[in-house]
């Protein structure tokens, strides 16, 4: 069986200084590590045999169709503009259309390009698989994101500060690569008509309903404002929120050092990059809003009056912390198993993540215990801080719907049992850079339900003990 991905790149079709046409550099021993069926059976691509797939998701092989390039951005990377960004060590192969969707298909560690700056153009299997297992369970998780079509090891070594390391290359999956920093690429350039081309683009792909930048904006800031929610309500720390690291589709991308938070604290940073806590856990939607103003500047340009456009633009970028905050209390009404909508609500949840907080309490296993009615006060260093906030939880609880029962119903399809915890992640890239793959196989199987009890798995539920605790996490390459 030969692999068949329907192909349409409509990428390719924009004008020249999009990108960059470019093939994947191939690698000695390419070997497949996994490949994800059932994505592929949504995107309508036939597999063909593990070897052939080996050689295609490594690069040694363009399949029919494909027209490899590397895409051209630039974006504010810790409040800095860069000019001048892409992908720096990535090959956007083509767009897979089916069922009237369409999807990138991007190797990710597929050899340097013209972008590539002062890197390899590679990746090592670490990151590779710690992207794989994050991203697959933001998807079963509910929340937007690029998705790992497969994981190949190159059978080449690739150096960091670590030392020789096995290289690896990964395929992702997104309902596009346009990022904010690729409107500021434009920009930056005065190219009026780049940008203008790739506003069209942006629209006829992402938001067909949008009639000007400024709908396009504000479509764009209504999903940034749930996926940022999104993030808060499960503890995700994304960990690299530049502009060019933020799309226009609304999905989660660049899965490098981000983590999910054990104990809960708002302060919480794992990115060993990130010294200053810019993008903390409780700064996210900040960022998220200086980012959303980044585009706006971008889209100025494309109106007849600089100064108009820059006034309603404000006034939409304003909008946004209140559209975030709707977001984030409705995710956590629900997180505390609440239907109604009642004036206290956010002091409510505000009180409980403060005793949180201050108890050291594991994010996700408290609000799971709320869920199954399992001991939430042994979370907490003090358990009599949960017993008061939970009476005045209780009293709220009754009279909504379905009572208590009802809430836990609820609570039971908010409040996941299974996230990737940090230390079960390097344990398994340890395992795996060893030759081990099972842990990896295992966290990717278990996560893929992460709101089902599954007793067999109680080990990966677990917080991690003080010798297993990860302090820092590294960027991907
Ligand atoms: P990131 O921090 O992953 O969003 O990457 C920022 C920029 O650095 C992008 O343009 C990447 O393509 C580029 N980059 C990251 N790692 C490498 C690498 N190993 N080789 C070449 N370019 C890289
Ligand atoms: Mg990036």
């Amino acid at each position: 069986m030969t692999l068949r991905v329907p192909f349409d790149n409509s990428y390719a079709r924009l004008p020249a200084r999009f990108f960059t046409r470019i093939d994947p550099m191939p690698v000695t021993a390419p070997r497949l590590i996994r490949f994800n069926h059932a994505l592929a059976a949504d995107l309508g691509i036939t597999p063909g045999s593990d070897d052939e797939m080996a050689r295609i998701f490594a690069g040694n092989a363009v399949p029919a169709g494909a027209e490899p390039l590397a895409q051209a951005y630039a974006g504010h990377q810790f409040g800095g503009f860069s000019p001048q960004l892409g992908d720096g060590r990535a090959n956007l192969l083509g767009e897979a259309v089916a069922d009237g969707k369409r999807f990138d298909i991007q190797l990710k560690g597929s050899g340097p390009t013209p972008y590539s700056r002062m890197g390899d153009g590679r990746a090592w299997l670490g990151p590779v698989l710690r992207e794989y297992v994050l991203s697959e369970a933001m998807h079963a998780l509910g929340i937007p994101t690029s998705r790992a079509l497969a994981a190949v090891a190159t059978g080449e070594p690739v150096w960091r500060e670590q030392g020789a390391l096995p290289g690896a290359v990964l395929t992702r999956v997104a309902a596009s690569h346009i990022r904010v920093g690729t409107f500021q690429f434009f920009a930056a350039r005065r190219d009026v008509e780049g940008l203008r081309a790739l506003y069209e683009y942006t629209v006829a792909r992402h938001y067909p309903e949008a009639r000007d930048p400024a709908a396009l904006l504000e479509a764009v800031i209504a999903r940034q404002a749930r996926l940022v929610a999104q993030w808060m309500a499960v503890g995700f720390i994304h960990g690299v929120m530049n502009t060019d690291n933020t799309t226009l589709s609304g999905e989660t991308i660049d899965y490098g050092p981000c983590a999910f938070m054990d104990s809960y604290h708002p302060d919480t940073v794992y990115s060993s990059i990130d010294a200053h806590g810019r993008y903390a856990y409780s700064s996210q939607p900040d960022v998220i809003v200086w980012n959303m103003a980044q585009l706006a500047t971008a889209l100025v340009p494309l109106m007849p009056d600089a100064e108009a456009a820059a006034e309603s633009f404000t006034r939409i970028v304003h909008a946004m912390p209140g559209q975030i905050r709707a977001e984030w209390l409705t995710l956590f009404r629900r997180k505390i198993g609440i239907d109604s909508v009642r004036d206290g609500d956010e002091a409510l949840i505000g009180d409980l993540l403060a005793r949180m907080a201050e108890n050291r309490a594991d994010f996700t296993n408290t609000f799971r215990a709320l869920a199954t009615g399992g001991p939430a006060r042994d979370q907490f260093l003090n358990p009599a801080a949960f017993d008061e906030w939970a009476r005045t939880w209780r009293a709220r609880l009754e009279g909504e719907d379905g009572g208590e029962e009802g809430a836990r119903a609820r609570m039971r399809a908010a409040n996941p049992a299974f996230i990737p915890r940090n230390h079960r992640v390097e344990q398994m890239i340890a395992a795996a850079t060893e030759g081990d793959f099972a842990p990896f196989a295992r966290l990717v199987e278990v996560l893929s339900r992460p709101f089902d009890d599954q007793p067999g798995a109680a080990d990966l539920a677990r917080p991690p003990a003080p010798s297993e605790v990860v302090q820092q996490t590294f960027c991907g390459t």
